[in-house]
C-alpha cells in the first residue's frame, strides 16, 4: 500500500544539515509514525506521501517545511523557582511547558543564569535546511486506537 493519511509507516532515516554532517539517524531504532498527524516535519510527510515499501526517498526540506525560521521567536527570562524542582538546568536542555492558550509548549533552554534560566521556542534546527535520506520499511493501516489517540501503537511507536 501506499502512505497516505492514516497509514502507519516505519522508516529508517538519516537526517544531515547543509554541511552533510549527519545531525540525526534511526541507526537500528527505525521511525513508527502515523502520517497526517503532524508527526513529522511537514516536508518531509508531504515528500514521503504515495511512497511504498522500499521506496528510498531523498528530500531538502527548508526551514518553513522543517522547524521554521531562526530568530522569529524573542528568548524568554524564567526564574529558577519557576522550573521543576526534579531537573538541573542546562544550555540545550528541552523543557515541556503549558503555554497562555493551555496547550502544551516545548521550550529550549539557552543559557543559565545564577536565578533564572533564558529560554526559547525556537527548535535547535530552526534556519536549517533538512536534508533527509529516507527509507520506507513498512506501510500499514493505523487501527481505530491509533486514529483515535493520533499516534502509532507497538514497536517503535507510543507505549501506554
Ligand atoms: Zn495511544
Amino acid at each position: 500500500m501506499k502512505i497516505a493519511a492514516a497509514s502507519v509507516v516505519t522508516l529508517d532515516y538519516v537526517l544531515k544539515d547543509e554541511k552533510g554532517v549527519t545531525i540525526d539517524e534511526s541507526a537500528g531504532h527505525p521511525l513508527v509514525y502515523l502520517h497526517g498527524h503532524d508527526m513529522i516535519v511537514p516536508g518531509l510527510e508531504n515528500a514521503l506521501a504515495g511512497h511504498a515499501v522500499g521506496d528510498n526517498v531523498k528530500v531538502a526540506v527548508p526551514p518553513g517545511e522543517g522547524y521554521g525560521e531562526r530568530g522569529e521567536e524573542q528568548p524568554m527570562s524564567v526564574p529558577l523557582d519557576r522550573l521543576p524542582k526534579d531537573i538541573k538546568p542546562e544550555a540545550g536542555m528541552m523543557l515541556d511547558a503549558v503555554g497562555p492558550d493551555g496547550n502544551s509548549v516545548t521550550l529550549w533552554i539557552m543559557d543559565v543564569k545564577p536565578d533564572a534560566v533564558l529560554v526559547t521556542a525556537e527548535h535547535p534546527l530552526a534556519g536549517v535546511t533538512l536534508h533527509f535520506d529516507v527509507t520506507v520499511k513498512e506501510v500499514r493501516a493505523a487501527t481505530k486506537e491509533e486514529l483515535e489517540h493520533g499516534h502509532a501503537h507497538g514497536e517503535g511507536g507510543h507505549h501506554h
